[in-house]
């Protein structure tokens, strides 16, 4: 068989098992990030001489997989993140899914697993979505986060592309991440590790990326800490904030200059970051006025090093900088721990800056269908 015969999802096919066991539904306020899972999952299982099998929508539970399981010894996984909201009338979007589908192809795509046809698996989330709705939570800041992941899976000992591979997709219904308010959070700028390299396999979600960032994590804790601040190279160039994208912002000519470093290769092309540089770009060319932000805005993509950041730090021109990703969605830092001395943020009494704020309202109000947009998919 030539790839081109090869089976590609198919929803059309779909299997629905429904549980026979519904679990009970915990209060919104017991949720913990990640720790709940709702009473369904997909399968979608794929094979080299077939191409991709029987969609399952099935209850949530374990997976069989042989000890010889090329994912267990070579990290043949990938994954992605991203949200369902529930509004107050019970409709149910999802935020830009297309760009975690795409995504998802280009991450299986640089490590040699199956791609496929995003529009396919994205109708089938929708599915599993829907049989779930009741877990998704309605208080304010509440959603379902939606984890897709494919896993190689070829039952022998050998780093090769494998002949089998699993994709499923499972639900977790979570809370604010700040339920509080925004609580900044300190970076440890770390010189001693990195996330990224040229090269290397910073810009795709692989499983490979973050197991190697638990220890870094643990010693910046063990400092005082909150998050590593991921730096590259002898000029220290900002790259990442703990598992997020970030920004910085310089006042610049009675304005502002919003930066954050470019897609080189060691950058994950977060949604978030696309989405925070569309509406500032939008807003600062009259597209499209965001409420509260500034006019004059400059929207930069450059690298930024320490010592910019330090120097700006203290004459007084660093107006903000702030993590940005699906989890979290906008992260304000008040402090960068940097070769034993600690550089300080503005931050405001709400714990957010000039810039930072307008955007996350905006960026709120669309995930959430508040603010219509067309970045909302209805469910
Ligand atoms: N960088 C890394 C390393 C991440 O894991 C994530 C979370 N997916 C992000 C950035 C933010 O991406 P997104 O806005 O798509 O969630």
């Amino acid at each position: 068989l030539s790839s081109a015969t090869l089976a590609d999802i198919d929803p059309s096919r779909l299997e629905v098992i429904r549980t026979s066991k519904p679990k009970e539904i915990p209060p919104s306020s017991s949720l913990k990030f990640g720790h709940t899972f709702t009473d369904h999952m997909l399968t979608i299982p794929w094979t080299v001489e077939a191409g991709w099998g029987v969609p399952q929508i099935r209850p949530y539970g374990p997976l069989e997989l042989e000890p010889s399981s090329t994912v267990l010894h070579y990290a043949q996984t990938i994954f992605e993140g991203m949200k369902a909201y529930q509004d107050p009338n019970g409709r149910v979007t999802l935020f830009r899914p297309d760009m975690n589908m795409k995504r998802m192809n280009t991450s299986a795509y640089r490590i040699a697993l199956p791609t496929f046809d995003g529009d396919a698996l994205l109708e089938l989330i929708k599915k599993l979505i829907r049989i779930d709705k009741s877990w998704i939570p309605r208080e304010p800041g509440h959603s379902l986060y939606v984890r897709p992941t494919l896993i190689g899976n070829q039952r022998a000992i050998g780093v090769a592309p494998p002949n089998e591979a699993l994709l499923f997709v499972i639900l977790s219904p979570v809370g604010p991440y700040y339920p509080n308010g925004f609580k900044p959070v300190s970076l440890y700028g770390t010189t001693e590790y990195v996330r990224a390299s040229p090269g290397g396999t910073g810009a795709f979600k692989l499983g490979v990326n973050y197991a190697p960032g638990i220890l870094p994590q643990k010693h910046a804790a063990g400092q005082g800490y909150d998050q590593n601040l991921w730096l590259h190279g002898p000029e220290h160039y900002l790259t990442e904030v703990g598992t997020m994208n970030m920004f910085v912002v310089f006042n610049k000519d009675g304005g502002y200059e919003l930066v954050t470093p470019p897609l080189d290769g060691m950058i994950l092309p977060g949604v978030t970051r696309d989405s925070v540089l569309t509406l500032a770009r939008e807003h600062a060319s009259g597209v499209k006025t965001i409420p509260g932000l500034p006019r004059n805005i400059t929207v930069s993509e450059r690298p930024v090093t320490m010592k910019e950041v330090k120097e700006a730090s203290k004459s007084g021109r660093l107006a903000e900088l702030f993590g940005a990703g699906t989890a979290a969605v906008i992260s304000p830092v008040d402090k960068i721990g940097y070769l034993g001395e600690d550089v300080h943020i503005p931050t405001g009494s709400d714990g957010m800056g000039p810039i930072s704020r307008p955007i996350w309202t905006e960026l709120v109000g669309r995930q959430t269908g508040a603010i219509p947009s067309d970045w909302s998919v209805v469910v």
